[in-house]
């Protein structure tokens, strides 16, 4: 089965989002292998998201990864990847209130920067995002 990383981001966890979307979680036939509340620290969301490092949102995005714990989950299915992205919806949560209703940014997100949840992009994004958060030893 394939996997994939999500995070219910400070804004989802501070509208008490998380037992909701892990609930839509489980309804589309993804199991949680692993999860972990953590509170990040500058260094971790620096690391985490270094490929934004040089963006000019990048500050703004430290300060709001790091305003609060986040819950960090492996997500396994077939399709992982694209079907939790295609759950999520687009990265700004206030047009996906608009083009995607159905998706969980709009139900939990509040703009291009406040959007309640991370999915990895590709395979490769999800290997080296889940090795960031958990010991690859257990999460084969
Ligand atoms: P994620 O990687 O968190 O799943 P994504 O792949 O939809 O989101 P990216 O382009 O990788 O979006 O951006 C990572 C995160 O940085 C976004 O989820 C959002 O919180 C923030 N971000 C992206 N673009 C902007 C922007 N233009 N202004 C403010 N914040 C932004």
């Amino acid at each position: 089965k394939e996997k994939t990383l999500a995070i219910i981001k400070p804004d989802g966890i501070l509208g008490n989002y998380s037992d909701k979307i892990k609930n839509i979680i489980t309804g589309y036939g993804f199991s949680i292998t692993r999860e972990m509340r953590i509170q990040l620290d500058e260094d971790a969301v620096r690391s985490f998201y270094a490929e934004h490092s040089s963006k000019s949102f990048f500050l703004s995005l430290v300060k709001y990864m790091t305003s609060g714990p986040i819950l960090v989950m492996i997500l396994e299915k077939d399709n992982a990847v694209a079907d939790w992205r295609k759950l999520i919806g687009p990265t700004d949560a206030e047009k996906a209130k608009v083009t995607h209703p159905q998706s969980i940014r709009a139900m939990c997100g509040f703009n291009m920067e406040r959007n309640c949840v991370h999915g990895s992009d590709s395979t490769q994004s999800a290997s080296r995002e889940i090795s960031f958060f958990f010991d690859v030893q257990d999460t084969r």
